[in-house]
């Protein structure tokens, strides 16, 4: 619990931007994932901050006190990491959600960490600019929480992921102090003075400070855009045409697989879609100026059809639309594979090269078969960041066990054949007991420079560094789990 005093010394600072509520407290205990699911850690405190200010001087008491501190954009991470594992103070930056300035004329915006993702893109449409990386989550996610999580999504492919567009940050560290990384007045693009602290902060997980605001590269819109649909009756013919597509010199915007599992899933959900009953499905999207894109489309289209079954291309907008249907609803579609089941987030990122695409989704299939759960395997074949939505009965203990096996053999078998656990979600914690395995030598020196940044070992403790042996991964739900105690 809290200490008195410094719930009143947050509450001067904040005002009734602090919330204290069991309730409250309980609604921050959650992210998407099925870690959080299994696990209830309820935050002591949640400040809403809408200012640097704010931020630095909760830093500054949570320093003095040892308090953990756990930032937090809107929750819609996949792996643990804005769940308050050491209790603490949760800080939630969602409300904090302004784009402060557009600077067109050098492709760059200034914004807070709270703007979601769509609602920046749908900003910047007025100025023809956009922001590349486009995850699922576009409608729920801040940029905060993308930063942290270096997240990308469907145009990674061609377009690579948030670390290439970020400038410069304004970071709080967990000492209170405030810096800006990138030069505090700069607004060049090229920048290669001193030691790349931005990049250091990307896919920091929030483990090393407060992400308080975003200098974001922008790229010019597109003018034309076009979907090739392939259909194949071979599993492994799908992953070969990716590669013959890069052989021919095409890098597409965006390259999709939906196995069939995924297709009888959205077929289950949304049977007017109708996808073709096949082994796979892959999706291409070109974008660029009309005559290539017409050149890009045809030429994937010719190199698919030597192996698929059918192929079809399309510039226009309604059938493109129709085309994309089942990809965007294939999340929300995978538990109708078991009526009554679940979709958990878990095992859900694994990132492959690009010649094990096809073993890896033969191998997730054999292993959703062993452990007898069903699971649904699509996502962005182009850079081998494969999803799958495994599908539980929530109402058996047994099988919640039986979950966590499986997919800790599917992040075996990632890593087992030269891949990573998590493509775009992050470490958090769910994915934490295999960095030591991942990452080699190198967890160590990250050990440094994050005890460098975070002496007292405040920022989101328990993510991305392995956890002690008997910390409570796939323990039971607890209705009530007594409120977790901060190390002060
Ligand atoms: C349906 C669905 C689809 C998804 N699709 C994709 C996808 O295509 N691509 C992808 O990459 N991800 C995807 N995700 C995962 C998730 O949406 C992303 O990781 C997203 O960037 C998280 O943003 P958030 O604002 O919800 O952050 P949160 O979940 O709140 O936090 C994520 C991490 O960032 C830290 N953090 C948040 N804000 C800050 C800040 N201001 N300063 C410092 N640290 C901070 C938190 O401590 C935590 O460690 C998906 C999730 C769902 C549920």
């Amino acid at each position: 619990m809290l200490q008195p005093r410094i719930a009143k010394e947050l509450t001067r600072i904040m005002g009734d931007r602090v919330l204290l509520g069991e309730l409250d407290r309980a609604y921050y205990s959650y992210d998407c994932s099925f870690f959080a699911r299994q696990n209830h850690y309820f935050p002591d405190a949640v400040v809403l901050p809408r200012s640097v200010e704010e931020v630095a001087a909760v830093m500054k008491i949570a320093f003095a006190n040892r308090i953990p501190v756990t930032p937090r954009g809107a929750g819609s991470g996949a792996a643990g990491g804005s769940v308050p594992v050491q209790g603490g103070i949760v800080m939630d930056l969602s409300f904090w959600n302004d784009i402060e300035e557009v600077d067109a004329e050098n492709m760059q915006a200034f914004v807070r960490p709270g703007v979601v993702h769509a609602e920046l893109n749908k900003y910047l449409a007025k100025y023809n600019l956009f922001f590349p990386p486009d995850p699922g989550s576009t409608r729920m996610c801040t940029l905060g929480g993308m930063v942290a999580n270096n997240s990308s999504g469907l145009r990674a492919v061609k377009y690579g992921t948030t670390e290439q567009y970020v400038l410069g940050l304004e970071v709080v560290l967990p000492d209170g102090r405030v810096i800006t990384t990138g030069g505090p007045q700069c607004r060049a693009i090229k920048n290669v003075t001193g030691y790349n602290l931005t990049k250091l902060f990307v896919g920091s997980e929030g483990t090393l400070g407060v992400i308080t605001k975003i200098r974001l590269r922008l790229w010019p819109r597109p003018a034309a855009r076009g979907i090739v649909m392939a259909v194949y009756r071979e599993l492994d013919q799908a992953p070969q045409t990716v590669l013959e597509v890069y052989r021919a010199g095409i890098m597409p915007s965006g390259i999709e697989i939906l196995d069939e599992s995924a297709i009888k899933a959205v077929n289950l959900y949304r049977p007017e879609i109708n996808l073709p009953d096949a082994r796979a499905i892959l999706l291409f999207e070109v974008d660029g100026n009309p005559a290539s894109v017409e050149w890009e489309g045809r030429e994937i289209s010719t190199i698919a059809a030597r192996r698929a079954a059918a192929v079809e291309w399309s510039t226009d907008p309604q059938r493109m639309a129709e085309l994309w249907q089942g990809r965007g609803v294939v999340a929300a579609a995978a538990a109708k594979l078991r009526p009554g089941g679940t979709r958990i987030f878990a095992g859900e990122d694994v990132s492959v090269p690009l010649n094990r695409v096809a073993a890896m989704l033969e191998k997730i299939r054999a292993l959703s078969s062993q452990y007898g759960i069903p699971a649904v395997t699509y996502g962005h074949i182009g850079d081998g960041n494969i999803h799958t939505a495994v599908i539980v009965n929530p109402d058996s203990e047994a099988e919640l066990a039986a979950a966590g096996r499986l997919v800790d053999a599917i992040h075996r078998a990632a890593i087992e054949c030269g891949g990573v656990t998590t493509g775009e979600h992050g470490v958090g914690v769910a994915r934490s007991d295999y960095s030591a395995e991942e990452l080699g030598k190198s967890l160590a020196v990250m050990r440094q420079i994050k005890n460098i940044l975070d002496p007292e070992g405040i920022m989101n403790p328990g993510k991305i560094f392995p956890r002690p042996k008997n910390a409570g991964a796939g323990t039971k739900p607890a209705q009530s789990q007594p409120i977790t105690q901060h190390r002060s």
